[in-house]
């Protein structure tokens, strides 16, 4: 069996400004830097910064700096948008690529996020693919298929040696700033068809070393028994990012299922 060491990421979204970012990244440096579990933070853009230089006095392993966005273009004219290296120019390390906000909300499109993972994966950066089916498509009895689809456009053209830093985490809509969370069960079973499908994409290998996590409504008081399932590396956690104690306690249950083996 390969062991997976679970990643925690903290999406902060369109949240706070400098002063709680300046102390949310500093509590989390201070409390969540464990060499059992990858874990990485995502504040807005005009904080990257700021929580970068709070950062960057951490000792090793460190939390990872990320960006919620990104355009897949090296520089030019595109109003609004900012580059991978601007984002490298501030320690930025990691990416979230096909969020369920940017997909329903923004209306991004699966070219566009294709594209996003690629020039991520390009750059060396962590990217994590997000995925994940809405309300409708679960009571049609097409999770799986929709996830299929989903990996299927997201990881066109990736070569197999990149997938060392890719990351897919699994968001059912439904569950996403809701309060509504997938029962541990339902969440491996669409966890394990994700695999499944990596290993239809790349093989079998890959698929067991792929990272993917959970997010969906993540707290401290669930985030154990989500951990607990084989299939789940971890979560990507939005609202309860912005508690320091409440992603501690998170950090912590991913931290004890990679005690566990
Ligand atoms: C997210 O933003 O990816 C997320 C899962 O949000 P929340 O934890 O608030 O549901």
């Amino acid at each position: 069996m390969v062991s997976r060491k679970p990643f925690v990421g903290g999406n902060w979204k369109m949240n706070l400004h400098t002063s709680e970012a300046h102390a949310l990244a500093r509590a989390v440096a201070n409390s969540c830097n464990t060499p059992a579990v990858d874990v990485a933070v995502f504040p807005a853009f005009p904080y990257l910064v700021e929580v970068s230089t709070v950062l960057q006095g951490q000792p090793n392993p460190g939390v990872l700096l990320g960006a919620q966005d990104f355009y897949p273009a090296a520089n030019g004219a595109f109003t609004g948008e900012v580059s991978l290296s601007m984002l490298q120019d501030h320690g930025v390390a990691a990416v979230l690529v096909g969020h369920s906000e940017r997909r329903h909300i923004i209306g991004e499109p699966e070219t566009l996020i294709n594209d996003k993972v690629q020039a991520g994966l390009e750059a060396g950066m962590e990217v994590i693919l997000c995925i994940g089916e809405k309300l409708e498509q679960r009571e049609a009895g097409k999770t799986d298929a929709i996830n299929a689809a989903q990996l299927a456009y997201g990881l066109a053209g990736v070569k197999p040696e990149q997938m060392a830093r890719l990351t897919v985490a699994y968001e059912p809509v439904w569950a996403i700033g809701t309060g509504k969370t997938a029962t541990p069960q339902d969440a491996q079973a669409a966890h394990a068809a994700c695999r499944e499908v990596i290993a239809s994409l790349f093989n079998g290998k890959i698929a067991q070393s792929t990272r993917i996590q959970y997010g969906g409504s993540v707290k401290g008081s669930n985030a154990a028994e989500l951990f607990a399932q084989p299939d789940i590396d971890g979560g990507l956690i939005g609202g309860a990012s912005l508690k320091s104690d409440e992603f501690l306690t998170i950090v912590q249950a991913a931290a004890a299922r990679s005690e566990k083996g």
